[in-house]
């Protein structure tokens, strides 16, 4: 049995979430990971999209420590006690590191 051009391997295990047997897989199991059925692995990708915050911006009145450039809007709050960057600089110091 071919699903498109996807090579399916034979496989006599148990999803790892909903124990249903899995007869094929799209890949060979490695054994060290969990495997799912294709009914999981669909909510629980779903489910991880849906967790991924969307990155929330909070409104702002700072200058970037680091070029002065005003910053109106960072995704996180910041503290006070910490200097805030412009994704500019934050990121040259993230590649200077
Ligand atoms: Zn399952
Ligand atoms: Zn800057």
């Amino acid at each position: 049995m071919t699903f498109g051009d996807r090579q399916m391997h034979d496989v006599d295990i148990n999803c790892a979430k909903c124990n249903t047997h899995i007869s094929q897989l799209p890949f060979q199991p490695s054994g060290d990971r969990p495997v799912y059925c294709a009914d999981c692995n669909r909510s629980y990708r779903e489910s991880r999209s849906n967790d991924k915050p969307q990155a929330q911006m909070h409104e702002v009145d700072v200058d970037c420590a680091g070029c002065g450039t005003h910053i109106s809007q960072l995704p996180f709050q910041p503290t006070g006690d910490k200097p805030v960057y412009c994704r500019d600089c934050m990121q040259a110091r993230r590649n200077n590191a």
